[in-house]
């Protein structure tokens, strides 16, 4: 095939690069393809019509001189837009813009599909061009108690803690843009995204805070396409100065939210607006988030929060009696702080209950009414997986009586059972290799061990077998 196309694409490129910011041409450049070269026309295709109007609008020089360079003085470029969920268009068109002349590229033809193209003919909308929306009307949503005063110091948050407050003392001029926060659930990043913005707002009155939940921003996007004003919905986002997004993850699968994202981001971004963004994960290991999205938000820090240590959680607990005017015995506290030590919201969850349980039902706060509550709060942890339990359920899932597993028979399929029962008690549970095979079929630690082996083999060499395994294993796990 002729690739004539990609090698003058990426000879622009060399000299796009030499021209401007690596992150502008990380954003507007990278995600370009060459489509073809016929007839001096280069297609490129770019994402979206947003992509296209930001490429003319900013980069039009550049690319002129550019494509002059590489193609000769009647060099063209065309882009190719991928079908673009803010502007309505299921299908790619084209765009037949006039990099060359510059004085028609105000009124660019516009040719997509017939059926595609109400607007057949109008110019292509600018979005910049904001309509009367006022800048002061839009309320940052942030929770004032959390703030930086009560968010506990520990080594657990030290990175993200700093990086908050330095985002928060110099938005978008830091390196930290995008700031990530990730940890797991209960952990305080929604706390620290608000604090960040709190803090925002405190040392810059006049600059726009927005703080929304992902569920939030995507389910106005969603209003948005129904009632055909996207362009509304972005330009609202692009006069943010600090836009904080929680739980990011929940773009997941959400690939027409993730694109009016994506645009957001970029234009956000190219004018060193802030993004502050959290997420239950680290961007390498986000499921179904798009590849260009992920690496941007690679860009900035990433930083997570873990489980505070003991002294940390207790200091959380004292801050919050503080903060409600509530008191409790320190050794309550200290059992609250022990006993969940792996999520601060259950925790603080808890010593609510505590509380409540003591109002209601006058009783005294006393480590034995603490335990009660704690209970409930720890009674979800898995048990522990043991042989019976793995007994059952390979006898479950071959649909062979528990006796026989036991037995010391050698027909083939009560024997492939017994070695998987072996070789998952081995791998779950703490018992020797003895005591294994006394509990199954009163054999000795060395058919045990051979046990192991046959199983590891057949994983590795029988589609079948690794089926069988891979099912078993889960029903382990769900059933624990
Ligand atoms: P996440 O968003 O990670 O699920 P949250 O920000 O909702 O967690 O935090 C859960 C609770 O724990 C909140 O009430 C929050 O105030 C509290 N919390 C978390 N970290 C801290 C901290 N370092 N200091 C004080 N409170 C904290
Ligand atoms: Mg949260």
């Amino acid at each position: 095939m002729d690739n004539t196309h990609e090698l003058i694409w990426s000879k622009c490129l060399n000299v796009i690069k030499d021209n401007i910011p690596q992150n502008s041409f990380n954003t507007w450049f990278a995600p370009i393809k060459p489509v073809k070269l016929i007839n001096n026309v280069l297609t490129i295709q770019v994402p979206s019509q947003f992509f296209y109007e930001w490429l003319e609008e900013h980069y039009i020089e550049l690319l002129r001189k550019t494509i002059k360079k590489e193609l000769g003085v009647d060099g063209r470029l065309e882009y190719s837009i991928v079908m673009d969920s803010a502007y309505n268009h299921t299908q790619p068109y084209t765009i037949h813009a006039p990099t060359l002349n510059r004085k028609a590229l105000k009124n660019p033809p516009v040719t997509m599909p017939l059926d595609l193209n109400k607007d057949s003919g109008k110019s292509v909308p600018n979005p910049f061009i904001i309509p009367g929306l006022k800048k002061l009307n839009i309320h940052p949503q942030l929770i004032e108690s959390y703030n930086f005063e009560n968010f506990v110091q520990g080594d657990c948050n030290r990175l993200a803690r700093s990086a908050g407050i330095a985002v928060g003392q110099n938005p978008g001029k830091t390196s930290f843009n995008p700031l990530l926060i990730y940890s797991s659930s209960g952990l305080g990043k929604t706390h620290l995204a608000h604090a960040i913005g709190i803090e925002v707002k405190n040392n810059f009155p006049d600059k726009t805070v927005l703080y929304v939940s992902c569920e939030q921003f995507t389910n106005q996007f969603i209003d948005a396409v129904k009632n055909s004003n996207q362009n509304d919905f972005i330009h609202f986002y692009q006069m943010i100065d600090v836009l904080i997004v929680d739980d990011i993850h929940s773009l997941a699968n959400k690939p027409k939210t993730q694109d009016v994202f994506f645009h957001i981001f970029n234009q956000l971004h190219q004018n060193s607006k802030q993004i502050i963004i959290t997420s239950d994960q680290p961007p390498v290991e986000m499921k179904g988030i798009e590849p260009r999205l992920l690496s941007r938000f690679k860009w900035g820090l990433s930083a997570d929060l873990q489980i505070p240590d003991l002294e940390t959680r207790i200091a959380i607990l004292r801050k919050k009696m503080y903060n409600d005017g509530v008191e409790m015995p320190a050794n309550v506290v200290e059992l609250i702080a022990s006993s969940i030590d792996t999520n601060i919201r259950e925790m603080e969850g808890a010593m609510i209950s505590i509380l409540a349980q003591s109002s209601m039902n006058k009783k005294e706060i006393n480590t034995d009414l603490a335990n009660s509550v704690i209970q409930k709060f720890v009674k979800s942890t898995p048990r522990e997986i043991t042989i019976e339990h793995i007994q059952n359920t390979v006898g479950e899932y071959f649909n062979i009586p528990v006796d026989k597993i036991n037995s010391s028979t050698r027909k083939r399929e009560i024997v492939q059972a017994r070695q998987l029962a072996m070789f998952f008690s081995k791998a779950y549970t703490k018992h020797s290799l003895a005591a294994i095979g006394s509990k199954l079929g009163k054999k000795d630690h060395a058919t045990v061990l051979h046990a192991c082996k046959t199983v590891k083999n057949l994983y590795d060499t029988d589609r079948d077998f690794k089926k069988h395994f891979d099912e078993l294993e889960n029903m382990l796990k769900v059933k624990m």
